[in-house]
């Protein structure tokens, strides 16, 4: 199956107002680009501006709270970013994984959530440098994945797994394409392991460090479906030389 290069854009903890004009000028851009399956998450407080700003591309959150609703001050369920204009959700990005402890069943349970509220979900893992120095980068990425990843009877079309070595995230530093094609291809046979068949529909995302000038040599990688994007996806002119690139 032959799909096209999913780029997503995680604007992390970046942006107010002053940024829809960034996300109006990818959605512009989206028009021409249409080999290319584009996406943004901005901040939860963004979602609804944006998806009101852009009409083409897919608008998405960062996180979510795994429940429906109740007594969890400041949190945000998957149905209220669903209301507010959200596609998709990205759940258990190393960020979150470092700054709120967040476990892999806790990160199942996001996952769940985000499907059950009608979305698909990006569910991101990755190892450490110290993990890769030890050899033990895929043991670490086959953890995460059984743990985090939704139940084996989830349809598998509304998943995608985003492999972003921590590394390599926000430091300039990318994966080599080999490394990332042994990784991808790993995950692939992990995938097709959980979900059989339905496994090979999975888009996995490679991030970490994605740039104009690398992204052509690291989407034309086996098994590479697209690229989660942090840095460089903050302008319309860096995000769109990736989205040219793939
Ligand atoms: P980066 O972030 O592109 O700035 O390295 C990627 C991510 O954390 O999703």
């Amino acid at each position: 199956m032959i799909t096209r290069p999913y780029v997503v854009g995680n604007w992390k903890m970046n942006g107010t107002r002053s940024m829809l004009a960034e996300a109006r000028a990818i959605d512009r851009a989206a028009e021409r680009l249409i080999k290319v399956e584009v996406a943004l998450a901005p901040p939860a407080t963004l979602v609804h501006a944006c998806r009101k700003e852009a009409t083409l591309i897919g608008i998405g959150a960062q996180d979510c709270h795994p429940a429906d609703g109740g007594a969890h001050t400041g949190d945000i369920s998957a149905a209220m970013l669903k209301d507010a204009g959200a596609g998709f959700i990205i759940v258990g990005h190393s960020e979150r994984r470092a700054d709120h402890g967040e476990s892999d069943a806790l990160v199942k349970r996001k996952a769940e959530a985000a499907l059950a509220a009608g979305m698909t979900v990006i569910v991101c893992v990755g190892e450490t440098a110290a993990e890769r120095d030890a050899g033990k980068a895929q043991a670490i990425v086959s953890k995460q994945l059984e743990g985090s990843l939704p139940a084996s009877d989830s349809p598998a079309e509304q998943i995608t797994v985003a492999y972003e070595p921590v590394w390599a995230i926000g430091t300039g530093n990318t994966a080599t394409p080999a490394d990332v094609g042994a990784m991808h291809g790993h995950i692939r046979a992990e995938l097709e392991r959980i979900y059989g068949e339905g496994g090979a529909q999975v888009r996995i995302l490679y991030g970490g460090s994605v740039k104009p000038d690398n992204a052509a040599e690291l989407l034309a990688v086996e098994n590479v479906g697209g690229a989660l994007v942090g840095g460089a996806s903050l302008t319309a002119e860096s995000f769109l030389g990736i989205i040219v690139a793939a």
